[in-house]
């Protein structure tokens, strides 16, 4: 199994150039069969890991709702499809896209490469240059030009095909790669259980925007809690934010809050949950690094609680740049 999901980043980065580009290259034959396999291992591994476990974190009333869901990753190259809903039965389901799994499988597949080949300086840029693409490409194609993606990240790294091969093919890079994966979608899924076990999903149309937020916070705070109840240090999933960051168009219209405020309210939550934690902030004061990324954290806390609170937040470039802490141990 563990086997299995490392080989998502294969596909992930070849599919990655897919993900705003032309419908006519999504339906050529190796991108399909990539989208496939991704659809194929993602499912098992929700089923038989990711799902059993969230499931411990929830009461019997919560798990009455969502064990009549179903989980669906579909093959669709859109990063921005994942959503709770009804399919044309009634059937209360969650859709994931191949396409988000990519986006996130080729971010993971850069921070694992750039920190074992000693690139970590570069994470970053490569993170910026794909958000770049992300934002302009559509407009580009629209306009009649072409856009490429950015090259995988040990290309845009330059580090040679052997070695990265050598590394995609080690325990060391299985075992990582699953572990982030797995994070990820243990975050999006909880998200996504919440707004069914809080009935969202009922008269959404008639909601105002401040009501659909609302929503949203619900269903964050959801996703806190379970992972929180299953020991999952909330801190872990700030970068995600910088993902959905990439992938929410317009933060303005956006029913979710800005990312900003989302990230804010995760990294407060990991903050506390941390110094709840006394075999890691006895660690913490021996490690100088750590205790300074703690406070680094801290402070860009604060900066997004303010931003989030005059309103500077609602514009994208208020995001700060947390690419350059190392969120991780
Ligand atoms: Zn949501």
């Amino acid at each position: 199994m563990v086997f299995a999901i490392r080989s998502i980043v294969l596909c992930a980065l070849s599919l990655a150039p897919l993900n705003i580009g032309s419908v006519a290259n999504a339906q050529s034959s190796p991108a399909l069969q990539a989208s496939k396999y991704i659809r194929d291992v993602t499912q098992a591994d929700v089923r038989d890991v990711v799902l059993p476990i969230l499931r411990q974190g929830m009461q019997p009333r919560e798990l009455e709702i969502v064990d009549r869901i179903e989980i669906r990753i579909v093959v669709d190259q859109r990063i921005g499809r994942v959503h709770a809903g009804e399919d044309a039965n009634g059937t209360p389901i969650i859709e994931i896209s191949t396409g988000f799994l990519s986006l996130v499988g080729s971010l993971i597949d850069a921070n694992l490469t750039g920190r074992r080949f000693g690139k970590a300086e570069l994470i970053g840029p490569y993170k910026e240059a794909v958000s770049t693409f992300l934002k302009t490409s559509r407009q580009v194609i629209r306009d009649g030009g072409t856009s490429a993606p950015p090259e995988p990240f040990n290309k845009f790294a330059g580090i040679s095909e052997a070695q990265y091969s050598a590394f995609w093919q080690s325990r060391e890079y299985d075992d990582q790669f699953s572990w982030w994966m797995r994070s990820a979608l243990s975050i999006v899924l909880a998200h996504e259980l919440g707004h069914h076990v809080f009935g969202h999903l009922d008269e959404l149309e008639t909601k105002s925007l401040a009501e659909r937020r609302s929503m949203e916070d619900q269903a964050d705070d959801f996703a806190i809690r379970v992972n929180w109840m299953l020991g999952v240090n909330p801190i872990l999933f700030s970068e995600y934010f910088l993902i959905f960051a990439m992938v929410e168009d317009g933060l303005l219209e956006g029913s979710h809050a800005p990312s900003a405020c989302r990230l804010e309210k995760f990294i407060h939550a990991g903050l506390t949950f941390s110094k709840g934690d006394q075999g890691f902030m006895s660690h913490v004061q021996k490690d100088k690094a750590l205790s300074e990324n703690l406070s680094q954290l801290e402070y860009a806390r604060e900066q997004l609680k303010e931003a989030c609170e005059d309103g500077e937040a609602m514009t994208e470039t208020s995001i700060p740049g947390l690419f350059g802490l190392s969120l991780n141990k």
